[in-house]
């Protein structure tokens, strides 16, 4: 599994807590050149991606979605990353290029560059309606802003982790992922006294991998020492957009007729892009006009 991501799943013995730990650097470092991000921006991505991709492995269905979504007052501005079940990621960020000065102990400031603002969680399970909930964002820092959200909103302690990390010479990315950790109803004293004192001695998720290598089962390990962990699975991760041009013809034709008659009278074809994957999708007036015929047929 050299050139590729993985995450891996485990819980204790006792069946008290669960866990995740993901490598993601070559989507992350794919995305990044792809696009041309800043490492601020390549790092607030990855995090976010990597983060939404431990999510999405709790979903059930095949077709289920989780978004992440942070709306901040920095520079960065917006980002939103979806994944699902079947290990599948796609985000972007609104302003790709930002660059600012490292913070005091010399790390990328991404808290700065994300601001105050929200996070935003969606649930996309088939039903009528997707789940929506939303706290606010602590520090901006992503893993934290996590930690908040799923004590505020879904009232389970978690420990998250979550780290790009990049050749200071070439700007590629060497090391990405993160864990994710929560409790269960249940969670003896014992036990988190224990991750506690795992995670107390516990540096970075890029620094570990660094030294260790990408091992996502080790990182596990490392933090559930001592509480008997049990690997219950681990799955190929990957960057994957599902846009198409019925998909983009969708979001046309929800559009007011008004525009699309403005459209439809021009001479050049219109042009829909997709803000994840960047793929053009172009309409001429004549497919747009036939939209408008489909829509006033349905009335
Ligand atoms: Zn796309």
């Amino acid at each position: 599994m050299s050139d590729t991501d993985f995450l891996v799943r485990m819980r204790d013995e006792a069946g008290t807590l669960r866990a995740l730990a993901i490598t993601s650097k070559h989507l992350v470092e794919a995305k990044r050149k792809q696009e041309n991000l800043s490492p601020i921006a390549a790092a607030a991505l990855g995090r976010l991606m990597s983060a939404a991709l431990m999510m999405g492995d709790w979903l059930k269905g095949e077709n289920d979605t989780l978004t992440l979504e942070i709306s901040g007052e920095g520079e960065l501005s917006h980002l939103v990353a979806v994944s699902n079940a079947k290990g599948e990621v796609r985000g972007y960020v609104s302003n790709p290029s930002v660059i600012l000065p490292p913070n005091e102990n010399g790390h990328l400031a991404v808290g700065k560059a994300i601001g105050k603002g929200r996070l935003i969680v969606i649930r996309d399970l088939g039903l009528k309606r997707p789940y929506v909930s939303a706290t606010s964002l602590v520090s901006g820092e992503i893993a934290e802003d996590l930690t908040y959200y799923f004590a505020q909103s879904e009232q389970t302690p978690s420990s998250v982790g979550l780290g790009v990390r990049f050749d200071p010479k070439t700007v590629e990315v060497i090391s990405a992922g993160g864990f994710l950790i929560q409790l269960l109803p249940g969670c003896p004293e014992s036990t988190i006294s224990c991750l506690e004192k795992n995670l107390a001695s516990f540096s970075s998720v890029t620094e570990f991998y660094q030294s260790h290598g990408d091992d996502p089962a080790l990182l596990l390990r490392t933090l559930l020492a001592g509480l008997s962990p049990i690997e219950e699975g681990k799955k190929e991760v990957r960057w994957h957009c599902s846009c198409s041009k019925d998909r983009a013809q969708h979001t046309l034709s929800s559009l007011p007729k008004k525009d699309l008659e403005e459209m439809a009278n021009d001479t050049k074809d219109t042009e829909i892009v997709c803000e994840f994957c960047g793929k053009s999708y172009r309409f001429s007036p004549q497919e747009i006009q036939a939209m408008i015929d489909a829509k006033e047929a349905k009335q």
